[in-house]
């Protein structure tokens, strides 16, 4: 589907996830074509964007760069299989995505440990830990690997040709997570950091820093006011009104922030039982029924939610054994 002149979308599919799709996008470059982000691995994702690509009468060596806004499975699975294909073809990242890389998908044993270690810290019941810390897991095979050529910090200009596209580095959902932006026709590719229905998941993790939320807020505040009159999100439909969604979501994590305030005050202290009192936006939601990979993003949204309360003096942290407790202040 064409979006703008030279700029395409293509929806590849992520199947049995409810995300339904992955919105690729490809501009018109005058030495070859630059993606924003590829879709996650499986052979027949692969085959989608092939003939994708083919009914649009390019091929996968005619990318000349692929820019991924975050290494997330459903953005960054399939870079390596198509620099199998087309090993000239550039991959860009934040240099902070490009840290995750090996950690994630290569080592990844040490990385489950200190999450373990983390979540149990943050109160999650031993019987419950390695469901938990291993719920992520199953995305390791929809990825493969490979390291970007080329790093990026944000403020980068990167020409096509035909469009100059502005770097924006927007942490929150991932730590390097970017945003692309082309002025003359006022487009934001905004990855996964605003989306027109969907809540950004921004999760406590090891690497997350010690305040996603207030990095992601931070973030979504900076766009507030640039001219962009098209929003080409990585998953759902393109929108326009940036303003009234960055207040829509402002609004929900205020709303989130005041049913976590009642909870401490109701007497709840790890995050976990925190967690557990919040209502989650799942079909006939029970906390007790929750898989485990949902019970894990529930859990780490909840510690992101009290650890930028703590950093706004909104809540007290308390270490007491090796457990981290919230008290109100
Ligand atoms: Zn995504």
């Amino acid at each position: 589907m064409k979006v703008a002149p030279g700029i395409y979308q293509l929806k590849v599919p992520i199947p049995d996830n409810p995300l339904g799709n992955l919105n690729c996008y490809l501009v018109e470059g005058k030495e070859g074509w630059l993606m924003v982000d590829t879709g996650w691995f499986t052979p027949e994702t692969f085959d989608f964007l092939k003939n994708g690509l083919k009914d649009m009468g390019i091929t996968l060596t005619d990318i000349a760069t692929i820019v991924v806004t975050h290494v997330h499975p459903d953005h960054f699975g399939l870079a390596g299989r198509i620099k199998q294909v087309s090993p000239d073809t550039k991959l860009l990242t934040h240099q902070f995505e490009a840290d995750l890389i090996e950690t994630r998908y290569i080592k990844f044993s040490d990385l489950r440990h200190k999450v373990g270690t983390m979540l149990r810290r943050y109160g999650v019941p031993s019987l419950e830990l390695s469901s938990l810390d291993s719920s992520s897991m199953p995305a390791l095979e929809f990825v493969r690997v490979t390291f970007p050529d080329r790093t990026l910090y944000g403020g980068e200009i990167i020409p096509t040709g035909r469009y100059n596209l502005e770097v924006i580095w927007t942490p929150g959902h991932s730590i390097g997570h970017i945003c692309l932006y082309e002025p003359r026709n006022q487009l934001l590719f905004s990855g996964d950091h605003i989306l027109p229905h969907i809540t950004t998941n921004v999760s406590y993790h090891v690497q997350s820093g010690d305040n996603p939320l207030g990095d992601y807020l931070y973030s979504l505040h900076k766009l507030e006011n640039l001219p962009a009159e098209k929003i080409l999100p990585a998953h759902e439909d393109i929108f326009a009104d940036i303003r009234g969604r960055i207040t829509e979501l402002t609004e929900h994590h205020n709303n989130r922030e005041a049913e976590i305030r009642q909870a401490i005050l109701e007497g709840h202290r790890s995050a976990y039982e925190i967690s557990s009192q919040i209502t989650w936006n799942v079909p006939d939601f029970n906390w007790n029924n929750l898989p485990p990979l949902h019970k894990r993003i529930a859990v780490m949204e909840t510690i992101a939610h009290l650890e930028c309360m703590r950093w706004e003096g909104k809540v007290q942290r308390i270490i007491e054994d090796e457990f981290i407790m919230f008290k109100p202040c």
